[in-house]
């Protein structure tokens, strides 16, 4: 079975921009060193979406087939079997695949907490370091050994006889292929529905970190106004009224918290105006 980390690079067909360049070797060579777009790096928040959903797919998908495996075992114990048979190394084989999930589940939880953590960062840049911490774990020789799980159960059923654990293991790695397939279908069908509706994916910052990082404070016109230009705000243009619940950004620009607090959550943490990032003091850009 496919998991998280196998989908990293989820194909974007616009996303690499193929430049014509004519026959000539000199261009060509050029061509060539221009640094390509990654995908999985220039669509940050999608990536991390599409992971943290096909963790949660395969862990699902994998507990369901195991414990269905587990069924299958129990009901052919080992000791009921001749000394040499393939329905022994039919059980080896599956012995082999409980260890493989044991390792997983260890694995999916850590994939899942650390892009659950890169989601929640507050700028593009710490968003950006991560999605490469999370990247940077990799259990690559489990995902081999799972893979080789849905072409060793057809080559070893169909030289076994037709005892009850093949006919019910070849029964089962159905379900196995069924669920690989599902996944390869969804990845991209997922992908391409979150780069292409804005509405989804929030690329701006969280609820959290705006809080903390702003400050609102309701408009009080017998008080002399002490911020950066006049009391109206930026976006709307609106000049202030009584009790207008004002956000102050570090930078100093303000507006109503109605109209920007949907920019900042939705499209990005920069202020409208002056494209100053809004992230804590201890983690700013340079
Ligand atoms: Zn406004
Ligand atoms: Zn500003």
């Amino acid at each position: 079975m496919p998991h998280g980390e196998a989908l990293v690079g989820a194909p974007v067909a616009d996303a690499v921009e193929d430049v014509h360049v004519g026959n000539e070797a000199v261009e060509d060579e050029v061509i060539d060193r221009r640094p390509r777009i990654d995908p999985t790096r220039s669509y940050l928040h999608e990536n991390v979406i599409l992971q943290l959903r096909t963790t949660e797919f395969s862990a699902v998908v994998n507990t369901l087939l195991i414990c269905h495996l587990a069924r299958i075992v129990w009901a052919s114990p080992a000791s009921d079997l001749p000394f040499l048979c393939m329905d022994r190394v039919l059980l080896a084989v599956c012995y082999v695949h409980f260890g493989v999930f044991c390792g997983r589940t260890k694995y999916w939880w850590k994939n899942h907490a650390l892009y659950s953590a890169a989601r929640n960062q507050p700028t593009p840049r710490l968003l950006l370091m991560g999605v490469d911490r999370a990247r940077a774990y990799q259990v690559p020789r489990l995902n081999i050994l799972d893979n080789l799980w849905l072409v060793l159960v057809p080559c070893l059923t169909y030289f076994a006889s037709k005892t009850a654990l093949s006919v019910n293991l070849r029964y089962h790695w159905k379900w196995c292929l069924w669920g690989w397939l599902a996944s390869m279908i969804l990845v991209p069908i997922m992908f391409f529905v979150l780069r292409s509706s804005i509405i989804i994916v929030d690329h701006g910052m969280t609820q959290d970190c705006l809080e903390a990082n702003t400050k609102i404070s309701a408009f009080d016109p017998s008080k002399p106004w002490s911020a950066f230009g006049d009391p109206q705000c930026g976006i709307c243009l609106v000049e202030y009224q009584k009790n207008d619940p004002i956000r102050l950004l570090p930078c100093d620009h303000h507006f109503h918290t109605k109209c920007v607090d949907g920019w900042l959550k939705k499209y990005t943490n920069h202020c409208p105006f002056c494209r100053a990032p809004i992230e804590p003091a201890n983690t700013k850009e340079d």
